[in-house]
């Protein structure tokens, strides 16, 4: 049986994919986009995540820690990760739960337990389980697996993918899942690297190939006003999206739900003053892609 870590389960989602589904997230991610709202999915192994509104200051963590990795000030903790060895004591010694650790050790059987207890709820509404992120590829082994634990059961299956990753391993899990949720956000390379920190040609290599073997495909956009909402960036996707045949996409509005997170990490938040779209900012999106005979569809 393959491990995997996960860092959160979602039951009855219904953004993630068709009908009613229980979302997994696991944890690891190669891209770092400036807008990501889970990121505590971004490192592949646990993280502490700090709740000063709960901090009693009582230095109980500082004193137990072996890598003197904490300190107090100004009221605040500080956790200096590049001297944190993962021992997570000072979240055992922690009177408050000021410290939560995000990121399970979990493995397929257990996976398979929480999501089969819904199955009745995916046949009704023709939903399943979506394996989302941080990157689900990340952990291959572990995806590819309990994909074929759900499919032993008969349960619809999506995978919810940046497309970085090496194409063998994209192929090999399209033999597994009905469904893949593939994520794009902007054509040119350069902005990729800027606001995703990685080049954007394994993504789009990937996803040509992917389209001449596998049907089941639905583009999610991201809305991010200022930075890829121009009419260039999106005409480019919905050219490369005719070109490869591909007939559906999501557009999702921009949204700063996850921004509190990266305080809790003491992560910089580099969009903190971005609006969201309006509705027909969204629908002019839309219209565009439609014109590309693309089924577009706002939201989740
Ligand atoms: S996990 Fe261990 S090493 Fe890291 S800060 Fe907590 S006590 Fe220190
Ligand atoms: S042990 Fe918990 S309550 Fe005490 S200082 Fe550390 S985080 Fe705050």
């Amino acid at each position: 049986m393959e491990n995997g870590v996960v860092f959160k389960i979602q039951k009855f989602s219904i953004h993630d994919g068709p009908g009613i589904r229980t979302t997994v997230f696991l944890k690891g991610c190669p891209l770092k986009c400036w807008w990501c709202h889970n990121p505590e999915g971004l490192e592949p192994s646990g993280v502490i995540v700090y709740h000063g509104n709960r901090c009693l200051n009582c230095g109980n963590c500082s004193a137990k820690c072996p890598s003197n990795a904490l300190q107090i000030e100004d009221n605040r903790l500080l956790i200096d990760k590049s001297l944190c060895s993962k021992c997570y004591k000072c979240i055992e010694i922690c009177p408050a739960n000021a410290l939560e650790l995000i990121g399970k050790t979990m493995s397929t059987e257990q996976i398979i337990d929480v999501v089969s207890k819904d199955i009745i709820f995916y046949d009704e509404s023709g939903g399943g389980v979506t394996f989302s992120g941080g990157e689900p590829l990340m952990q291959y082994e572990f995806l590819i697996e309990t994909l074929k634990n759900c499919k032993k059961l008969g349960i619809n299956t999506a995978v919810d993918t940046s497309g970085y990753t090496a194409w063998v391993r994209l192929k090999a899990v399209s033999n597994y899942t009905d469904l893949f949720l593939y994520d794009l956000k902007f054509m040119d390379e350069e902005k990729h690297k800027k606001y995703t920190g990685v080049s954007n040609k394994i993504i789009l290599n990937n996803l040509e190939l992917l389209s001449k073997t596998y049907s089941n495909i639905c583009i999610r956009v991201p809305v991010i006003p200022g930075i890829n909402d121009n009419t260039d960036n999106l005409n480019n996707i919905g050219l490369f999206l005719k070109k490869i045949k591909i007939k559906d996409v999501n557009i999702l509005p921009y949204h700063s739900i996850g921004s509190h997170k990266y305080k809790s990490l003491d992560v910089m938040y580099n969009l903190e003053e971005l609006r969201i779209p309006s509705a027909s900012e969204m629908q002019n999106i839309a219209d565009l892609f439609n014109n590309y005979g693309i089924r577009t569809k706002i939201g989740g």
